[in-house]
């Protein structure tokens, strides 16, 4: 299926390995140009170049801490010089925390409020004018099925990551007239080389490997009893990206191998 995708520009807030990544790579294969980020330069260098050999597009990296306003407009503004254009967004940059509401400081709150939904908001800001401008336009919103359905030890995340959600339908709303759609997605239990760190140390508590410890989390908590991988993550944000997607907007889309226990 021609997805009609090649040469049209993306860019993905993260992106040097994760689920960005498996977004970047699974955008690229299809023929379209990306521009991604990070903090770390020679992670983010080395993505890129790999990219770039792998998929023939072009792929710019930008060092930005999405977390900050200024290295956001940079990131967009780096973009259009390079591209020209921007079609397609996904913000994915955001991270998961640890504490309970009754000693989080403010200053972890707003952290994380500016990372896991200040930067979509102001990535969504800084790209609508290219994308009106050019009658087209694909918003993905990466949330989380903990939005939803809250995680056990993380709420300042699951609180930031329904605000997402929230922000993505309002979004559509505000843009759909413009052939812009806006979707949000809300991952399971996705493998990035971050599960697999915390999996390893979480793992040598119990005297297990970081393998194993995956293994047991999934089979004790989703009905499909395994990790997704990236790619079939971005199976589905491919799509929602591409010009087969004309009708789907305002959606929020649980990609978690059976987890939430609610039928919407
Ligand atoms: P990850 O930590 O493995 O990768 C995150 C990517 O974002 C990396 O490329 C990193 O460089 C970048 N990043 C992180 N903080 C950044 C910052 N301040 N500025 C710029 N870049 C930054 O995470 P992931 O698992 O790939 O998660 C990607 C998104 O998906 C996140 O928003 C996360 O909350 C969400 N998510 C992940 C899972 C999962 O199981 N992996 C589940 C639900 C939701």
């Amino acid at each position: 299926m021609d997805l009609g995708l090649k040469d049209r520009v993306a860019l993905i807030t993260g992106g040097s390995y994760g689920i960005g990544r498996g977004c970047a790579e699974g955008l690229a294969k299809e023929g379209a140009h990306v521009a991604i980020c990070a903090r770390n330069k020679d992670k983010l260098d080395q993505t890129v170049g790999e990219i770039q050999s792998q998929f023939g597009t072009k792929a710019l990296g930008v060092v930005a801490d999405c977390a900050k306003a200024s290295d956001v407009e940079n990131f967009v503004r780096k973009t259009v010089e390079s591209f020209g254009r921007v079609d397609i967004l996904i913000n994915n940059a955001g991270t998961g925390s640890d504490e309970k509401i009754e000693t989080a400081p403010d200053d972890r709150w707003q952290y994380y409020w500016d990372l896991n939904t200040m930067s979509a908001i102001r990535c969504s800001r800084a790209v609508i004018p290219q994308m009106k401008k050019n009658g087209w336009g694909r918003i993905i919103n990466i949330s989380s099925v903990w939005a939803k359905q809250p995680g056990p030890y993380c709420p300042v995340y699951n609180v930031t990551k329904a605000a997402l959600m929230m922000f993505s339908k309002c979004l559509a709303d505000e843009v759909v007239g413009h052939n812009i759609l806006v979707n949000n997605l809300n991952p399971g239990f996705i493998r990035t080389p971050l599960w697999e760190y915390w999996a390893g140390v979480w793992g040598k508590e119990q005297g297990i490997t970081a393998d194993q410890y995956m293994d047991n989390y999934a089979k004790q908590h989703t009905p499909i009893k395994r990790f997704g991988n990236t790619e079939e993550l971005a199976d589905v944000i491919v799509f929602l990206c591409s010009e087969k997607n004309t009708y789907m907007t305002g959606a929020s889309i649980d990609v978690t191998g059976g987890l939430v226990k609610a039928i919407y």
